[in-house]
């Protein structure tokens, strides 16, 4: 609970903490210093004097957050043909960014890659390590277990589990598209109310936070609209059907287009198709914010052009204070949700 105001609303002092908390001041001060002693939170002196109120007496020391502390592997998956890892402090920081391509390489012999990738990061980490967080394209399971990724050629991997004993660290799974949701909620301005983020990569998906919680669905797999159809017979799409939602916005199709096309002709009928879809989703969870994830390039001037369209789509009073944009971390979305991933998890805050 503390570490959570620390993080949400920056330095307190421990008057403050007991305040907020309810806990009493006896408490917050012996939870204080269990944290001071884990090195998580220091000191930080006195708050200048204008934000003292005017009030007499000598001020309240501040604590704050270390984001030095502990430093997050996380693992991105998703990129066509890569693997990309990242160590990051507690405030979402790239401290050191890789790289290394795929090759091909499929099934266990990805799995394998990954081992060798993650043991690799793990030792340019210069703090403890807090745990590894993982985003994978396809359905995952609550227990890390991914269920199936075609791209990926896995079905039923247990990939947390396989991880967490070669490295003898706490690791986190989700779906890119749920994990970049929980970047932009924790680390991009995301709002409280509803955010979808909708990610463009080899496929189409999307991820859902309604009222501060990720949403899963029965079978994990909420927010895969990329194989909702959008016309009756169109190109043919990766999971056998025609006329997918992907086969307009995937990012391979997407470019084939504007190579074909031009920029703006792609863009206009992506983002009709886009927003056709949308549209209903955005009204029936009266969203608060729309945030495109993927290539910038891409995905800003679809950001613009889909905006307009849900606005006409819906009731004025879904359109009100709707707000359609791209990603607020860059490229580095999907790493910086993984780093949100093992924060929820081994710390509680997010
Ligand atoms: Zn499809």
């Amino acid at each position: 609970m503390l570490l959570q105001e620390l993080f949400g609303e920056g330095p307190a002092s421990r008057a403050d903490l007991a305040r907020t908390s309810g806990l009493t001041r006896v408490t917050v001060s012996e939870l204080v210093a269990e944290l001071l002693a884990e090195g998580l939170v220091e000191e930080l002196g006195q708050p200048a004097k204008a934000e003292t109120g005017g009030r007499v007496g000598k001020p309240p020391t501040l604590v704050g957050l270390v984001p030095a502390a502990k430093h997050i592997l996380a693992i991105d998956l998703s990129v066509d043909g890569q693997v990309v890892g990242a160590v990051l402090n507690l405030a979402g920081e790239v401290i050191t960014k890789d790289a290394q391509p795929l090759d091909g390489r499929r099934g266990d012999e990805a799995v394998e890659m990954v081992r060798v990738f993650a043991t690799e990061l793990a030792e340019r980490a210069t703090s403890p390590v807090l745990g590894i967080g993982v985003a994978s394209p396809g359905v995952v399971s609550p227990e890390g277990v991914v269920l199936d990724a075609p791209n990926l050629g896995w079905h039923d991997v247990k990939l947390a589990e396989t991880l967490s004993g070669a490295l003898g660290l706490p690791v986190h799974v989700a779906n890119d598209a749920n994990t970049a949701v929980l970047g932009e909620y924790t680390f991009g301005g995301g709002t409280e109310g509803g955010l979808m983020l909708l990610r463009l990569s080899t496929g189409v998906g999307a991820g859902l936070v309604l009222g501060g919680e990720l949403l899963h669905g029965r079978g994990g797999a909420a927010g895969e609209i990329g194989h909702v159809q959008v016309v009756a017979d169109g190109e043919e799409c990766a999971c056998g059907r025609r006329g997918c939602l992907e086969t307009f916005v995937a990012v391979p199709r997407l470019r084939r287009r504007i190579a074909a096309d031009d920029l703006d002709a792609a863009i206009t009928a992506a983002a009709g198709h886009l927003a056709g879809a949308l549209a209903p989703v955005v009204a029936t969870l009266n969203l608060d914010e729309l945030v495109l994830s993927g290539p910038l390039d891409l995905v800003e001037p679809l950001a613009a052009a889909v905006a307009p369209l849900v606005r006409d789509r819906v009731m004025p009073v879904s359109a009100e204070q709707f707000v359609v944009r791209a990603t607020a971390l860059g490229d580095n979305g999907v790493l910086v949700g993984a780093t949100g991933l093992v924060l929820a998890a081994e710390l509680g805050v997010s």
